[in-house]
Formats: structure tokens, sequence, C-alpha cells
């Protein structure tokens, strides 16, 4: 039966843009649009119109001074001269506004915010906003990474109280850390935070610890914010589907949520040009269906972040939706069939099916990282079982991953070996 899927976006979230080349464009949207209306997944779809937040609601999350700030921001980039450009900090130049940041800023958040209501109401059973500028870096008092107002994290509480809703989850599979989300909600043990990205050890934006696998949340939160944070770029498929199975299921089995948020970014995809992994447009409707699974009566939302790639963009959004309407996820490349026909959508995949199924393996510093998240949240959450499986997969890997180490050494050699022959030659030509 083809579920009801609401959309939400608004045209003049396109007006927000600036004169520089800037991967957060307005053609994100269009881009995707159109992706869903050739597919003929859009009209399958309920399109919901869009508001703009209140203030109210925006200060569920960020302080009134910063919300005021974005609103005069309008006035001041009125007056600019052509060419001329207007930055909340000017340290910052990032966050680019024009007059239109603010409304639109206000539209992605209000119309999230709608989107999930109609959810939590039954008029409808999931939903995609289609929305930019993104939310997930977006601090209380300050915008970062493309992001004003952090439209996920105020969602989430502005629902919660609305609905009573005891707990709430946020599965971030954005290639960069939602460090303003974390921060926003690390406090709180009602709203688990999970994010998977790239942490570089530190070096991949938001830059430092922000998203390292002990950065589990305080106090009272403690054990609700879930990093894995990958120590480089490639990671695809494989490595994603594993971490899904392997720590967003079994917590998500444990919490479980009455309300799933999905922070979708999509520069993970396969040609992302800020992210450089290669999740396929396949896998994210993979991850849809698992996540879906994680809430029994499926209330997932998910919420445009990053993603500037348009073709793995567009396609992948289209996957997503396409699985929210009830098709059985694309096989996918790397996998045997199996694990698809394996999916059926009123019995969740559990990391048992992921033995049956064998899934193909990830790459050794993968299942490192993902040890490592495990490790941190021993006291919170029951993961034995997946630690062994992992344990067991790095047993497994090390002997190939050291004949793959010195067959690139082998080859670093050869290469270093061939320029010293080439630089002698010179030398002897130039002679
Ligand atoms: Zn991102």
């Amino acid at each position: 039966m083809t579920k009801r899927v609401g959309v939400v976006t608004h045209d003049e979230m396109k007006k927000h843009c600036t004169f520089h080349e800037h991967p957060e464009r307005p053609e994100r949207i269009e881009s995707i649009m159109k992706e869903l209306a050739a597919q003929e997944l859009l009209q399958k779809c309920i399109s919901l119109p869009c508001r703009e937040a209140t203030t109210e609601e925006l200060t569920f999350i960020h302080s009134v001074e910063y919300v005021t700030r974005v609103d005069e921001s309008v006035a001041i980039c009125k007056e600019l001269e052509d060419g001329e450009s207007h930055y909340l900090d000017p340290a910052d130049k990032d966050c680019f506004l024009n007059e239109f940041t603010a409304r639109a800023a206000r539209l992605a958040t209000g119309g999230l915010i709608d989107l999930v209501e109609k959810v939590m109401n039954d008029e409808l059973d999931s939903g995609m906003a289609i929305i930019r500028p993104p939310g997930h870096h977006a601090e209380e008092n300050k915008c970062m990474g493309f992001c004003f107002f952090n439209s996920v994290a105020v969602a989430a509480k502005v629902i919660q109280q609305k609905f009573n809703l005891q707990k709430v989850m946020i599965v971030d599979w954005d290639v960069h850390h939602g460090n303003g989300t974390q921060h926003l909600l690390e406090n709180d043990n009602s709203i688990l935070y999970f994010s998977v990205h790239r942490h570089d050890n530190g070096n991949f934006y938001p830059i430092g610890n922000s998203g390292s696998p002990e950065q589990i949340g305080k106090g009272l939160g403690a054990g609700f914010s879930v990093n894995v944070g990958w120590p480089r770029d490639g990671m695809g498929d494989a490595e994603y589907l594993s971490c899904f199975y392997n720590i967003v299921l079994p917590i998500a089995h444990q919490f479980e949520p009455d309300l799933i948020l999905v922070s979708a970014g999509f520069d993970c995809a396969l040609g992302d040009p800020l992210g450089h992994c290669n999740v396929t447009e396949e896998a994210f409707g993979h991850l849809t269906q698992l996540v879906l699974s994680c809430q029994k009566r499926g209330k997932v939302v998910l919420a445009l972040e990053g993603g500037y790639n348009l073709h793995s963009l567009s396609k992948s959004c289209a996957q997503c939706i396409s699985v929210l309407l009830g098709a059985p996820p694309s096989s996918l490349h790397s996998l045997p069939k199996v694990l698809m026909e394996g999916c059926p959508e009123d019995k969740p995949l559990t990391v048992s099916s992921q033995q049956k199924y064998k899934l193909a393996d990830p790459a050794l510093d993968a299942v490192k990282t993902m040890l490592a998240t495990i490790s941190a949240h021993k006291e919170h959450w029951v993961l034995e079982h997946e630690e062994s499986v992992l344990n067991e997969l790095a047993v497994k890997l090390k002997p190939l991953e050291e004949v793959k180490q010195k067959e690139l050494k082998k080859a670093q050699r050869k290469k270093e070996k061939a320029l010293r022959r080439l630089t002698r030659w010179e030398m002897q030509f130039r002679r």
C-alpha cells in the first residue's frame, strides 16, 4: 500500500543566495524537485504549504538576541551595494546572507515543524522537508557552516512539547558532525542524537573534538549523544550499512523513540565535492528503510541538510522518498540481492540478519571507529553482541589490511625509484 508521504518546500528558499560561487546554492532544491517529478514520485506525495517559524518556536533553542540579529540582517542587506556581502560573523565567510536569508531560514524551520506535526497527528505516515539553508551546524547564538536556524533541533523541541513525547531520536547522516544539534541537546536524555560523519581525527569540518566518539552527552544526557567519526574520506555503503546495523539499530531498539527525525545530508554521497565519500544513491534508500524499522509506526521525517553534487543529491533524495512511499530499496551494487529481499517493511532487519545476509565487509579503520563508539557507550547501551561481531571482523580484516599496506608501500617504493632514475637522467641530459 502506498504510504501518505508529505513533502514540504518553498520557492522563496531559492532566493537565499550569493553572487560568489558557493556549493550551498538554490539549484540544490531545484534539482531535487525536478528529479522527484521526473521519477513521478512527487505526484504520489502530498505537497504541504510552508510557513515561517515563529520567534517563539525558534527561541526554544536559539537566543532572542541571535534571532533578532538574523532578522535585522534583512534591512542591512537591502542597503548593500551590488557585489557587497553581509555576514553575521565577519570571520565566518561560509554563512553568506542576503535580504531573503532570514525568511528562507524561517520557512525552512516552519515547514519542517508543520510536516512533523502532521506525521504525529497521523495525517501523514512520514515525510521529507526539501529545505535550505541547512541547520545542523547552527548553535544557540551562532550561524555556522551555511546554517542559520537549527531546524531539526527546533522541530524536535517544539513537537516534543506539543505532543508530550517522551523520546525523540535524531539520526544525522550528513558527512559533517552536527555540532549545533549536539550542543543544543547534549544535556537532554529525552532526545537521542546519533551522528555518523567524517572526523579525520579532528581535521574535518567542524575542526576539533566535535563529533569524537568520547563525546557521549553531558549530565543527565550522558549516553544520548552517539558519535561515529570516520578517520578519513572514502567511506561507502559497506561502512554506513555496518554502522546502522551495529550501532543505530540496536540503540534505537533499546531507546524506542516515539519519533525519528533525520538530518539527511547527502554530502557523504558518491561524487560530493565536499564529502569525498562513496555512499551510493541506492544505499540511501536502504538507510531510510533501516531508520523506518527503528520506529514501530514508521514515524520518520527527513530534513535536507548538506549535499552539493546535484546529480547524487537529487537521485539519493528520490531513493529516500521512494522508500518512504513503500517501495523496496533498490538493489545495491556491492551487496548480494538477498539483502534487499530480506527487508520486508513489517520485519526490520536485525544484527542476526546481517550475519545471515553477509554484508560486504567494511574497511578495518571503519570497524575500529565503530568499536571506539561502542566502547564509549558501554555503560549506556547493551552492544556486547555487536562488539564481538566487529572484533571478529577486525581480526579477519587485519591480515588483508597488512597485505594491502605492503602492496601500497611497494608501489610507493617503485614510484620513488622511477622518480630517482628520471632525475638522474635529467641531470645527465643537462650536462
Ligand atoms: Zn554537511
